[in-house]
């Protein structure tokens, strides 16, 4: 204020000092005065044109948009007018405050922006509705998990837009102390796609809508139960026996023969249990421990002479191998990496599987052999019953049985393909089944050529 006096009185005073000097020299009386009041309203005009001059910066859009400029690098906010005195002290002024201002807007944003985008990087679904259970901001995992758009759904109310009956009610309920479960939007009775909401209050009534995809985990859930459904099965039926042959050995004077004939029939049944409970034993081994490495070298001749034994054994007590012709073949010396005990029940497991399907009179083929690309095959190739092609996708589930009695006759598990499935995952090999009915079927495991390497002739 004291500026402005002082620039007023410089003016009056220099309006006075020239009407002195024009009363001096052409005697004109009384110029002083006139001269103070024509120094006053030139201090005025000046002062209204400067102080115009900022009200004019000031209402320019880019003064209020500043923030614009600032996040804009390429944009300069437009200069600052040239001002004077007391106008140029509170131009500087109000420019720093709005540089602090926006700054503070700036830095807000800016944390407004990292906050969103966290939330957009989550794997679950997040929906922030406003206290009526409008939709004011979601990410793409809930647009993908509800089918929402993020632009047009805003201010929707979130149970216009999700019409499911459970969901409806749920948010209609405005109880959300537990999760709530619904199918999701692309649930399909052979695809089941199920989601886990809960609803969070937070601030003041505002809402914050977590959704989860839980698919996968009711899948593993569904498949736990129908494992231990199945296991019992297979259990309980050879215990049933048992105990009824125990029972009937206990109560009934029986003949030697019959004694003979009734603990030769248990004997089998506890084999049963103990192939069962062996084969669970070792899934349970090959999904608990690390895959194998390539630093254990086995040689194909070794593997196939260690199944070849075990393959004529087994032939020999199914049938007494009567008239069952069985090649087994090694075309080229060469050595695989992996776990050996692996690799052998996996190949017992294919061999045994042709055995017990091939009529006694069948041919049996075992081969190892090199591919061209490097890669290392295994095949059985038998000329038993074949496999409907319905039934092959499914070969490898546990339990899955195409032919429920001879399985059972022959003292199968239901596992055997399930094992040789993972042996095969472990050592990124690839299992192929091919197989035609009434002309026989081929498993086959075809190895990397990372994990195969030729043997030079000693
Ligand atoms: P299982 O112990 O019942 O043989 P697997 O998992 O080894 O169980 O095999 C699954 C099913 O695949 C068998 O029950 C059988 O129906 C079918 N299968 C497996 N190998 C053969 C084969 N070589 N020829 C015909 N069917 C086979």
């Amino acid at each position: 204020m004291i500026k402005r006096w002082f620039f007023c009185s410089i003016f009056c005073l220099l309006g006075a000092g020239t009407g002195v000097v024009l009363t001096y020299v052409f005697g004109i009386p009384n110029l002083a005065v006139f001269g103070t009041g024509i120094g006053f309203v030139f201090w005025l005009l000046l002062d209204s044109f400067y102080g115009l001059r900022l009200l004019h910066w000031l209402q320019q859009e880019q003064r209020i948009d500043y923030l614009h400029h600032y996040a804009n690098e390429l944009t300069q906010p437009d200069e600052f007018p040239k001002l004077l005195g007391v106008w140029s002290e509170i131009g500087y002024r109000i420019q720093r405050l709005l540089r602090i201002n926006n700054q503070l807007l700036l830095e807000s944003h800016g944390r407004l922006d990292d906050f969103l985008e966290a939330l957009q990087a989550s794997p679950n679904g997040v929906v922030l509705l406003d206290e009526k259970g409008r939709i004011e901001w979601c990410n793409q995992t809930a647009q993908h998990h509800f089918g929402l758009d993020a632009r047009r759904d805003v201010l929707q109310y979130i149970a216009n837009l999700v019409r499911d009956p459970v969901f409806k009610a749920y948010m209609a309920a405005a109880n959300f102390a537990d999760d709530m479960l619904m199918p999701g939007r692309l649930n399909t009775p052979t695809r089941p796609v199920t989601l886990s909401v809960h609803v969070h209050a937070y601030a003041k009534n505002k809402l914050l809508l977590l959704s989860r995809d839980t698919t996968a985990v009711a899948l593993a859930e569904a498949m736990r139960r129908d494992f231990v459904a199945n296991v019992s099965h297979e259990i309980r039926t050879p215990l049933t026996v048992l105990s009824g042959f125990i029972e009937t050995l206990q109560t009934l004077p029986l003949k030697e023969a019959e004694r003979t004939r009734y603990l030769s029939l248990m004997a089998q049944q506890s084999q049963r249990m103990q192939s069962l409970v062996s084969d669970l034993l070792v899934l349970s081994r090959l999904e608990g421990t690390p895959f194998p490495g390539t630093g254990e070298w086995i040689t194909s001749s070794a593997l196939m002479a260690q199944c070849e034994q075990d393959a004529r054994a087994l032939s020999m007590v199914l049938d007494s191998g009567q008239h069952r012709t069985m090649v087994f073949e090694n075309m080229n010396l060469f050595e695989i990496a992996g776990s050996q005990t692996e690799l052998c029940s996996a190949m017992s497991n294919l061999i045994a599987n042709a055995i017990r399907y091939t009529p006694s009179h069948g041919k049996i083929h075992v081969s190892w052999h090199l591919m061209t690309d490097g890669k290392g095959e295994f095949y059985v190739r038998d000329s038993g019953p074949g496999i409907a092609p319905e039934h092959i996708p499914r070969l490898t589930e546990r339990f899955y049985r195409v032919d429920r009695s001879r399985s059972r006759e022959t003292g199968g598990t239901g596992l055997g393909l399930a094992i040789v499935k993972h042996v095969a995952q472990r050592h990124g090999a690839i299992f192929g089944i091919q197989s035609q009915i009434g002309k026989g079927s081929c498993f086959s495991l075809v190895f990397p050529a990372s994990r195969i390497r030729v043997v030079m002739d000693k």
